[in-house]
């Protein structure tokens, strides 16, 4: 892996904690195995190496509280149609079909929720969801749930609540991972309060690179690491350099603006506005400042140096993001990262680690 080629090793595990891709593959135009749009296909998944993915489910929270459900199975259901019925890829709920999957030469899927309020405060949905073969739940998106604070929202439960706490109880019970990206420092205190088990930040940077609410401070890398947890690094351009965050910010404003709009043409209708607020988004959420690879492994350096490197991996983001480091378009990049890895003097082994092994095992010492 030292040498400066752009293939991957057959045996290196690339495994990676959370992507967007189901949400394009609604669209009855978009084939799996190959399109031009976007950043995670079949083909390129090949070429870039990928063996696993934690696929996730993500439902705007403008469903809540009552249409979220049917939206998080309309999404399995696609998954169901795109991926697992033609034989793309596998779904898997254990490590141990995980290793079958990639025997098979087949993409091993995880699937996740992304947003608490898609169980609709109900425990026996997210037992559902469980029996389904999801296998970890995001607390949060960037609205507080009725249970849960988020990052970008007002603080309204000091962390979880008495119902966020049984639900928290609840998944560590059922094995179901708790993924505490996009909630606030509090709700990741009150979790670790309230269980034993290792956590997860599926796609979260370090705040101390990029000071922003989404981001994890030191203090909580530490205690996440000290529980044998998982930080998978977001490549968002937004979310990994502050400047890029505060021109984005700026435009936030006239998103604001027009997103209001939007809210007063249709209030009652969650499929327009959470189509227009994705259009918005890709208008005006972009971080185009040549940002590049390198500027992702300062985040890395960052989360090993201070939690240790089996702490941190990937959690690309795929495809739930508009712009990325201008050497990692997509997927089938993943080589550039390696070899920027082994530059920066990495170890072949600890190389093997974020790519992938530390997810994995994450995952085995959670008993999946
Ligand atoms: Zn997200």
């Amino acid at each position: 892996m030292r040498s400066q080629t752009s293939s991957v090793p057959n045996d290196l595990l690339i495994f990676d904690a959370h992507c967007d891709t189901v949400h394009d593959l609604v669209d009855p135009s978009i084939d799996f195995r190959k399109r031009t749009q976007g950043h995670l296909d079949l083909k390129r998944c090949q070429k870039g190496g990928l063996k696993a993915q934690i696929f996730a489910l993500y439902v705007n929270p403008v469903y809540a509280p009552h249409r979220s459900l049917k939206k998080a199975l309309m999404l399995y259901q696609t998954l169901e149609k795109k991926i697992f019925s033609p034989g793309y890829g596998m779904k898997v709920t254990s490590t141990a079909e995980m290793d079958q999957a990639i025997r098979k030469n087949k993409l091993a899927c995880w699937l996740a929720l992304e947003g608490g309020h898609i169980i609709e405060n109900s425990i026996d949905i997210l037992e559902l969801f469980h029996s389904l073969g999801i296998r970890c739940l995001t607390l949060t998106h960037s609205k507080n749930t009725d249970w849960a604070d988020s990052s970008g929202d007002s603080p309204r439960w000091d962390g979880l609540n008495a119902l966020g706490k049984k639900i928290v109880t609840h998944m560590q019970e059922l094995h179901m991972v708790i993924d505490v990206s996009h909630v606030s420092d509090k709700t990741v205190e009150s979790v670790l309060d309230v269980t034993s088990a290792p956590i997860m930040a599926s796609h979260s940077n370090a705040r101390a690179l990029c000071d922003i609410p989404r981001n994890l401070p030191d203090s909580l890398i530490k205690e996440i690491a000290k529980r044998n947890g998982y930080i998978g690094v977001n490549f968002f351009p937004v979310f990994l350099k502050k400047t890029i965050y505060d021109q984005a910010s700026r435009n936030v404003q006239k998103y604001k603006q027009q997103h209001q709009e939007l809210l007063r043409q249709k209030p009652d209708d969650p499929d327009f506005i959470s189509k227009a607020e994705s259009d918005l988004f890709q208008k005006y959420v972009i971080g185009n400042d040549h940002v590049d690879v390198n500027t992702l492994i300062d985040h890395i350096d960052h989360i090993a140096n201070v939690g240790g490197v089996e702490c941190v991996g990937l959690g690309s983001d795929f495809d739930g993001i508009n712009s990325t480091p201008t050497n990692l378009p997509d997927v089938s990049s993943y080589p550039a990262l390696i070899e920027g890895l082994s530059l920066r003097g990495y170890t072949t082994k600890e190389i093997q680690k974020i790519m992938g092994l530390n997810l994995y095992h994450f995952l085995k010492r959670f008993d999946l």
